[in-house]
């Protein structure tokens, strides 16, 4: 096990990974944002772009509780956060968000487009719901650059895993985390 983190030069970055031998994630952060992520699961390397480098992402299917709102999306996330925010909290009902992060383009509807439930204005950061259940699927964030996808709506499987846990400073009480993880009490700072 290793472990690194430092900043550089003048963008103010931040860097850091784990791993061993077999497996080992890392991402880089950026004036707070998460800009890139990588990682070898033990068979291939994952790069900046996400997915396997040897041959095309594959594509994941994801869809609310009840069925009527279907998305899919590219296995290629940049980055994945559990996130223990008030917000992201309350918006899920659950301890914390497990979010994954792709660039909008890559996300596609494919059911239930007319009947979404959209939380936030439309050209700004929202949060995109199925109207009929309320199922959270995803948030269009970063200037509607990316969505960060709510990944316990992924019916498959996807490469990445949550590699940190964020906003630990407004946890809830009564949740304890459990893994090692590297914890940041909001967003990572360079
Ligand atoms: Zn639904
Ligand atoms: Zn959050």
């Amino acid at each position: 096990m290793r472990r690194w983190s430092g900043c550089t030069g003048t963008i103010k970055a931040a860097l850091w990974g784990e791993g061993c031998e077999d497996s080992w994630t890392g991402v880089l952060f950026f004036s707070g944002e998460v800009i890139a992520g990588w990682g070898f699961d033990g068979r291939s390397m994952l790069g900046a772009e996400g997915g396997a480098m040897s041959g095309g992402p594959a594509s994941l299917t994801g869809g609310c509780r009840c069925g009527a709102v279907r998305y899919e999306v590219a296995d290629a996330f940049e980055y994945a956060l559990n996130c223990h925010c008030s917000q992201c909290r309350r918006a899920t009902g659950a301890a914390f968000k497990s979010l994954a992060g792709i660039p909008r383009g890559r996300l596609a509807l494919t059911a239930g487009e007319d009947g979404l439930l959209i939380d936030g204005a439309l050209e700004a950061a929202h949060d995109v719901r199925c109207g009929v259940c309320g199922s959270l699927l995803y948030s269009v964030v970063r200037e509607g650059a990316y969505v960060h996808v709510a990944m316990g709506t992924l019916m498959d499987e996807p490469s990445i895993r949550p590699a940190a846990h964020i906003f630990v400073g407004s946890k809830a009480k009564w949740y304890e985390i459990t893994d090692g993880l590297p914890r940041f009490e909001q967003f990572p700072e360079g």
